[in-house]
């Protein structure tokens, strides 16, 4: 049942996470990033042969996919995929989909509203905003809409990989487009006085919600699933770990092609190449449940090779959809 948030003039109390547990738990997890290169990461070998592979939907639709254009940024490598020390960098960028299914349009992580300096960044705690602001020249969802010649309410709803800020912030220019996500997700995200880490509230309040439940069957190697149109051409699954509710977006491109969106599941394909966790900073501070997220990850290693995966946040890999 769509129903309507609370509140229209609750604070966003985000802003007051108090900075010294914040700084406390960074301080951790740089420590943790310059001891990284020191631990060796073990294949769970138990575990991935453990996994099923439930196997594939059998769509009786396909959908088109376009990825907005967006700046990219050079990171240390380190800095991405924990112990991992090559020298090159690695090109991240923000970037919001845009889905088109025969009965609907929509966006999955909608990600950057206009002036996201002035009206969502001042509500994160340091030092996550100073390590999460993204270069002054990002595009804006808007802005691409407006590019590409797609009016506002063309969009039939949102639907983000998870509610971290960078994966909802296009939302605050957007007030209309309802959301789709799950109880999990919400509650993590909206109880309680403060916004967890890696949350603000303002795109998600007043609006629109949509909740599905992930009780449909394994799919792939992911054990429950959700199908958003019954046709098998848009397929949630159950991505935990980065955050309570975080989901991938498995789409029929047509032609027996697949695209498995993956969100923040992993930052870089390296990481599913290499088997690795986020980098321990800023890692420990974004994901909800670091074995949980681990265990995802493992998940994508041991995917169908049929199925390509485009991290919501690798540049090159969501490179080959960019329109506009
Ligand atoms: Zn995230």
């Amino acid at each position: 049942m769509p129903r309507t948030t609370r509140n229209a003039d609750a604070p966003d109390l985000s802003s007051r996470t108090p900075q010294l547990r914040v700084l406390a738990r960074s301080v951790g997890a740089v420590t943790a990033l310059l001891l990284d290169p020191l631990r060796s990461d073990r294949p769970d070998a138990a575990f991935e042969s453990t996994l099923p592979d439930a196997g594939l939907p059998t769509p009786t639709a396909a959908v088109t996919l376009t990825a907005f254009a967006q700046v990219t940024r050079s990171v240390p490598t380190m800095a991405i995929v924990r112990g991992l020390r090559e020298p090159t960098t690695v090109l991240n960028a923000m970037t919001t989909f845009l889905v088109r299914h025969p009965s609907a349009t929509f966006l999955i992580d909608p990600a950057i509203c206009d002036d996201i300096r002035g009206r969502v960044l001042p509500q994160l705690p340091q030092p996550m905003r100073a390590v999460v602001t993204p270069p002054s020249d990002v595009i804006s969802v808007t802005r691409s809409l407006g590019s590409l010649g797609i009016p506002e309410d063309e969009i039939d709803f949102a639907l983000p990989t998870h509610l971290h800020w960078d994966h909802v912030a296009g939302l605050v220019d957007l007030p209309l487009v309802p959301i789709r996500t799950s109880h999990a997700e919400w509650d993590w995200a909206m109880s309680g006085p403060r916004a967890p880490q890696g949350v603000v509230r303002r795109p998600l309040e007043n609006r629109a919600v949509t909740f599905y439940d992930l009780a449909g069957p394994p799919v792939l190697t992911f054990e429950r699933s959700h199908d958003l149109f019954g046709d098998g051409s848009v397929v949630l699954v159950d991505m935990a770990g980065h955050t309570p509710g975080s989901v991938g977006v498995l789409l029929h491109v047509g032609a027996g092609d697949w695209v498995l969106m993956a969100g923040d599941a992993v930052w870089h394909l390296l990481q599913v190449e290499k088997v690795r966790p986020t980098a321990s900073f800023p890692g420990r501070l974004t994901d909800n449940d670091r074995a949980g997220a681990m265990r995802t990850i493992r998940r994508l290693a041991a995917l169908d090779r049929r199925v390509t995966i485009v991290p919501t946040h690798d540049h090159d890999a969501t490179a080959r959809y960019v329109r506009g």
